[in-house]
């Protein structure tokens, strides 16, 4: 049941992770505008360009309003009946000729968390396999990672309104201004009040013009820089001593290891001055409150992991964590809920609530209520799927909202995946790069259209309302996924969302005070929310950390050199990212109005650079990396430090992810997108 054809409804962005709750106007069954909710918990009254304006996708002429099955080589319409059969069978030949493990699907973002929880669940229960993962490995996964070794969870340490009270902010590779516009503001209003800020960045992203100190790190030292700071700490006896005797293990190897990086060995290693990573590592030091925020600079790289643990170092040493003493380690996620399909279990070895499907007691948990075993083998993580599929042993792929194809590195492999693997099926709004590759296109509902939760950056769930039903035939997801189901004999039970996010409670304590008819009533409650009359919790680690050992663990990771370096025939660093009117790939900002507002894809470049190498503003350039070209506009400036450039990720067209690697985080497959050695030339 849809509301009424005038009316506003209450619904969570569907862009990036900051959560705004917005209000969506509508009149004749149409959006007509989008508001900023006053009362938002964490906007407030805020919201950016994309959450304002980029609503016009809905009625984009492009919109998928049917099923598409490939014939002949050709994509054509079909009827759902039609197409659910074609998809059961494909599902079901797969399985006969490789076994469950034949099977992968990838779940993404786009996805609210009840549908993440039954992407899961229909690998897990329906095919039999943990062949499950979604777009979080290739942003945040080292965070997951890391966060969890270092403190127990794998959520930021602190809400955002705790670090908002903090007096000295180090903001580390992220760019909120553009990235995550009302957490931008929300700093930048601190500032103002008085907060110092660092800001570690090798780009002048817009904070960096407010910083009492910016360090520029070249792409691909973080890990130096952060033993650095860590260095001086220890070296001027900025840490707590008692917290770490009482809370902490690992000092003694940390403190050998960091013997290592005096700070001008660190400023060799990063091109970071002595005296501005002195200053830094004093101001952070010296805070009685100081917070740490992060974003994909510090996870997107060969040792991304070890960026999050040696970041979470500072904090631990300064007592700034599970205190009152600070803000401790607080990740920035860059999709709407990227947390949530983490948090629901779409991952090959963590089952909702992030048990280890190898436990044989958590297994048991999720049997107990699914009433069916769960494969205690870990599945295939996304670059291994492709691999897979390369390689003949993956026989069907089921995407959900994610393209592949213009957002995962080194496209030119995962085309070739996707053209050696029997089935591929996209849930998708439009024809997208990827969903061009498949051979059935299921017509998917927006977040303006459906009905569930997302959990923003600091682990708070909201509702998503549908104020408008999806165009033609267009499908939740979740409708989607119990249809393909049932076509295939098989029952997903969760009959309506609320349904499913109940159910997850039931096998994941974490979420076990949480249901819909509760936010409903109370806007956003964070988790680990275990009880349905308990608040949630807000700040973590306040008793213990959620280590087997109850204590934060400080880490000695090597300074090792990232996977892509520069040389004579690729001299420049590319660094890929965001921009401030779009959103990820772009389908949506694209068609949404947005593109007005920034309607051609560049290529920053230093002036020196530029003189260098004979480009002007405005030229069009040809990039080249060791793994193929895009096509850019030349912008010349100096927000990129010289020797690098920098281009966003928004416009497919442009190639941007033919150039980057299929170099990886060692802990967990996240791509190195913050490192891929290029040269340039006017095209
Ligand atoms: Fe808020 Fe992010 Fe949406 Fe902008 S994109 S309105 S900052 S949630």
């Amino acid at each position: 049941a849809f509301p009424p054809a005038e009316g506003l409804t209450r619904t969570t962005c569907g862009y990036c992770g900051v959560g705004c709750a917005l209000d969506v106007v509508t009149r004749d069954g149409e959006v007509t505008a989008v508001l900023p909710a006053r009362d938002g918990p964490v906007n407030r009254g805020h919201a950016c360009v994309k959450g304002r304006f980029s609503h016009g996708f809905r009625t984009s002429p492009e919109r998928l309003t049917r099923p598409l099955l490939r014939r002949d080589g050709v994509l054509e319409p079909a009827g759902w009946d039609e197409a659910l059969a074609h998809v059961a069978r494909g599902l079901r030949a797969a399985v006969d000729a490789g076994g469950p493990d034949a099977v992968a699907a990838i779940s993404s973002a786009r996805a609210t968390n009840e549908e993440n929880y039954l992407v899961q669940k229909f690998m897990r229960v329906v095919i039999g396999t943990n062949n499950v993962d979604n777009c979080s490995r290739l942003c945040h996964s080292p965070s997951a990672a890391g966060l969890t070794a270092s403190f127990g969870l794998s959520g930021g340490t602190d809400v955002f309104d705790d670090v908002e009270r903090a007096d000295c902010l180090l903001v580390v590779g992220a760019n909120p201004v553009e990235a995550h516009p009302v957490v931008g503001a929300r700093l930048l209003r601190q500032v103002l009040r008085g907060a110092r800020l660092v800001v570690a960045d090798p780009r002048a992203v817009g904070l960096a013009l407010h910083a009492d100190v910016h360090l520029r790190p070249r792409p691909g030292t973080n890990v130096a820089l952060f033993h650095g700071l860590a260095h001086v700490l220890l070296a001027e006896g900025l840490i707590d001593e008692e917290f770490l005797r009482e809370r902490a293990t690992g000092l003694p190897e940390l403190t050998e290891l960091l013997a290592d990086h005096p700070p001008d060995r660190v400023a060799d290693l990063t091109g970071v001055p002595a005296a501005d990573l002195v200053a830094a590592a004093r101001l952070y030091g010296g805070a009685e409150r100081p917070a740490i925020v992060y974003g994909l600079g510090v996870t997107e790289h060969l040792h991304g992991t070890d960026g999050v643990r040696s970041l979470s170092n500072l904090a631990i040493l300064r007592g700034a964590v599970g205190t009152d003493r600070g803000y401790g380690v607080n990740p920035l996620r860059g999709q709407n809920n990227v947390q949530g399909a983490s948090d629901m279990g779409a991952l090959p070895d963590l089952l909702p609530g992030y048990g280890k499907v190898a436990d044989a007691a958590v297994r048991s948990r999720a049997e107990d209520v699914w009433g069916v075993p769960v494969p205690p083998r870990p599945g295939l993580r996304i670059p291994d799927m492709f691999a897979a599929a390369r390689a003949g042993a993956l026989r069907a792929l089921w995407i959900v909202g994610e393209d592949v194809l213009a957002t995962d590195p080194d496209t030119r492999q995962v085309a070739r995946a996707l053209d050696a693997c029997p089935l591929v099926v996209c849930n998708e709004l439009f024809l997208s790069e990827t969903a061009r590759h498949a051979d059935v296109v299921l017509p998917a509902a927006s977040w303006l259209e459906k009905d569930g939760t997302f959990v923003n950056f600091d682990r708070r769930f909201q509702r998503v309302r549908p104020a408008v039903p999806p165009p033609g035939q267009a499908r939740s997801d979740f409708d989607i996924l119990r249809a393909v189901a049932e076509a295939m004999g098989a029952g997903l039970g969760c009959p309506a969302p609320a349904d499913a996010l109940a159910e997850c409670g039931r096998l994941a304590p974490v979420f076990a005070g949480l249901s819909h008819d509760r936010l409903d009533r109370e806007g956003a409650v964070p988790w680990p929310c275990p009880t349905p009359h308990g608040p949630g919790e807000a700040k973590l680690y306040t008793e213990r950390f959620a280590t087997p050992d109850g204590r934060a663990h400080l880490a000695a990771p090597p300074c090792l050199p990232p996977g892509e370096r520069p040389d004579d025939d690729y001299p420049l660093l590319l660094v890929t990212g965001r921009r401030w009117a779009h959103y990820n790939s772009g389908s949506m900002t694209r068609r949404g109005g947005n593109l007005a507002l920034d309607p051609v894809d560049f290529l920053d470049l230093h002036s020196d650079d530029a003189c260098r190498y004979g480009l002007r503003d405005g030229q069009g350039v040809t990039v080249e990396s060791r793994h193929g070209r895009a096509r850019l506009v030349a912008r010349v400036g100096e927000q990129t430090a010289p020797g690098q450039v920098f281009c966003s990720f928004h416009f497919p067209a442009s190639g941007v992810n033919r150039l980057t690697s299929g170099v990886a985080d060692t802990v967990t497959s996240c791509p190195e997108y913050k490192v891929t050695a290029v040269r340039v030339a006017a095209s």
